[in-house]
């Protein structure tokens, strides 16, 4: 038995709209389907019976049907689907569930599945094969997750190596079969968005999160999923956004057809046409409490904050991983996640998303006040410069990461220390920030008081892909050093062509980026390959330290105002060098950051006489390093805020922007 909490706008006043009204109703995210939608489609004697695009007042898809506001059935993509008598009369009815439930519709006069139907796609999953399936806000790429050459064959058609598939588990018992569970994370689960959620393995999928302690489950939300499993699909299945590697996911059935083909082997499409692509979101619950990795269906385009402000305000958000942020009616709407926009369609996405939420909002683009990155080589700058607009602002990155949970808080004149530990960000003096403690508020502004000490960073940003490019940089100056050419090292031929630039300053720049560290830390642990997501190299040092407990910390001083890490690095290259076990090595690693911020932040937290810390920015996506922040900071007088409601990544960065410029936030 499953108990769904009720959700959605439950407006007990509804009139006819008039179409030149003010569209002050907002857009509702999509809603998983209910209870008793669910007991009707499964009962033979219902006339939607097996109907997969059952819904009513309290379930069913909402911004992914929207076209316009108001929302009435003619602003939505069922509008081509007449009503018949019998919905027309569930629908006009008060005392009816359906009453103005605006998607309603029955197989007699509603959409359908086409062939080969449901049934027929149970069987294709059962024998293995990939079938693109379209859902509420995109098409997935599903697999029986249970058969290793169904995964791999995915992967390879997908190409995506490595990158960790989701799942969707029939059912929560199978889910608490597959992960370890915390009431936290079933709350997480089963909550009205029903986000993919992060927890432990306890089984292994093989190649479905490779070098990974995680896997990613969701509960079916969809009538669609519900019959699924109910006609015998697997009982676990990959369901992953349908794309190519770092596209954004195909929700037209044309696109779909066009670029899916060589992926999938059969398509299951559904008549419905979805109106805007909206991902699956990701949300894990970690030390400090939930937290959303990917803010995009159940929760966009859902208000986060009110902010305090008559003019409307549009923040583009960073490069990766971009949302937008849209601020009207002093009420904060954070878009779904749109993606790198490095590749070319989720660029488009992007544009599309900004017109989509102006025109959705009535806000005029001429009224606004544009916020963008201060980074002047992001695409989102120069579409940011190129809007009409009142005014225009630049927010630095890891500024717009502290304000992100600031703003989730209203908290506008919290005096905080704020620590945005990131891959990169361009700061204030040009260089690649990425570790920066800051000290302020949003209305007064943040001043960087601490910052990881600068290290050379050969090839820029494109470092990122490289750990033992990014090792060429912060090994650089370090004395003492084994041979890294030498066993166990064996560091290959681009981190000496790294070094060489790096000594010479040919393409180097300066950063403070924490990821960078990780990915040093990781190239030392044996590393080598470029990675194929972001993160990844973090991702799978924190992987080999879960295999040894917490004993000792490598050292990471605060010397004047600077994180040193050179202790840190050589402990970890020594202890390498003696045959250390790497999970160990990697364990004292964590650790050692985890203590060394901690005691960096005792000693700020003196000087300023400020005793709240914000956490931000996609290092602390770093569940063992929020784990380790928790358990040193329980006996101090630090209090910790992270985020919730957006995420620690650059998906939280326009949320940030909007509140900095709200607040006229001083932004050197
Ligand atoms: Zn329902
Ligand atoms: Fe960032």
């Amino acid at each position: 038995m499953r108990t769904a909490e009720p959700a959605g706008f439950r407006d007990f006043s509804i009139r006819e709209s008039r179409s030149h009204a003010q569209p002050s109703t907002r857009i509702s995210p999509d809603l998983p389907v209910c209870d008793e939608c669910l007991r009707e489609l499964f009962d033979p004697a219902d006339r939607r019976y097996l109907y997969p695009y059952i819904n009513c007042t309290n379930c069913g898809p909402r911004y992914t049907i929207t076209q316009a506001l108001p929302y009435d059935r003619h602003n939505t993509t069922m509008s081509h689907w007449p009503l018949d008598d019998a919905c027309a009369r569930q629908y006009h009815d008060p005392a009816d569930r359906r009453f103005h439930a605006q998607p309603v519709s029955c197989p007699a006069c509603g959409p359908n599945y086409l062939q080969p139907g449901i049934a027929a796609t149970a069987d294709l999953l059962r024998s293995g094969k990939i079938v693109a399936v379209k859902g509420i806000g995109g098409y997935h790429l599903v697999c029986d997750a249970a058969n290793h050459a169904a995964v791999l064959a995915l992967r390879e058609r997908k190409f995506r190596k490595e990158k960790p598939f989701a799942v969707m588990a029939k059912d929560l018992t199978c889910a608490r079969a597959l992960v370890h569970l915390t009431a936290d994370a079933e709350a997480l689960m089963t909550s009205p968005a029903r986000p993919i959620v992060l927890s432990p393995a306890r089984a292994a999928l093989a190649g479905v999160a490779p070098d990974n302690d995680e896997i990613g489950v969701m509960l079916p939300y969809a009538p669609l999923h519900y019959l699924l499993f109910a006609a015998g699909a697997p009982d676990v299945l990959v369901m992953t956004s349908a794309n190519r590697s770092s596209e954004p996911i195909a929700y037209t059935d044309d696109d779909a057809r066009e670029r899916l083909s060589e992926i999938a082997d059969a398509f299951l499409i559904g008549e419905r046409p979805i109106a805007r692509r909206v991902d699956d979101s990701v949300a894990r619950a970690g030390a400090f409490g939930p937290v959303i990795l990917r803010r995009s269906r159940g929760y966009a385009p859902g208000a986060v904050a009110r902010f305090a402000v008559d003019r409307p305000i549009l923040a583009v958000g960073a490069d990766l991983k971009n949302t937008i942020t849209l601020v009207a009616s002093g009420q904060a709407f954070v878009s779904q996640h749109i993606g790198d926009l490095d590749h070319y369609q989720a660029f488009e996405a992007f544009r599309e998303t900004i017109r989509d939420l102006l025109a959705m909002y009535q806000v005029r683009p001429e009224d606004l006040l544009v916020v963008r990155d201060a980074h002047p080589q992001y695409v989102s700058t120069t579409l940011a410069l190129e809007l009409p607009a009142a005014e225009r602002w630049p927010v630095q990155h890891h500024r717009a990461h502290i304000a992100s949970v600031l703003a989730e808080r209203e908290a506008w004149d919290e005096p905080v220390l704020g620590v945005s530990f990131d891959g990169t960000g361009y700061g204030d003096d040009g260089a690649i920030w990425g570790g920066e403690i800051f000290a302020g508020s949003i209305a007064r502004g943040f001043e960087r008081i601490a910052h990881l000490r600068y290290a050379p960073l050969p090839g820029g940003d494109a470092a990122a892909q490289h750990p033992v490019q990014a090792a060429a940089g912060f090994l650089l100056n370090i004395e003492g050093l084994p041979n890294l050419a030498a066993e166990p090292f064996l560091f290959p031929q681009r981190y000496e062509v790294a070094r060489h630039l790096a000594r010479t300053g040919v393409r180097t720049f300066q950063t403070s980026s924490m990821g960078r560290l990780f990915d040093t830390a990781a190239a030392l642990l044996g590393f080598h390959t470029a990675i194929t997501f972001e993160g990844q190299a973090a991702m799978w040092l924190e992987h080999i330290a879960r295999t040894a407990p917490p004993r000792d910390a490598y050292p990471f001083p605060l010397v004047e105002a600077e994180l040193d890490f050179r202790p840190l690095l050589l402990a970890v290259a020594e202890d390498r060098r003696r045959g250390r076990d790497p999970g160990e090595i990697a364990r004292a690693f964590q650790l050692g950051i985890a203590q060394g911020l901690c005691a960096a932040l005792e000693t700020l937290s003196r000087q300023t006489g400020t005793g709240t810390v914000v956490l931000s920015g996609g290092v602390f996506q770093n569940e063992m390093l929020l784990a380790d922040i928790q358990a040193l900071v329980a006996d101090s007088r630090l209090r910790i805020w992270t985020n919730h409601a957006v995420p620690p990544n650059d998906g939280g960065i326009s949320l940030g922007q909007a509140a900095m410029a709200a607040m006229g936030a001083p932004n050197p």
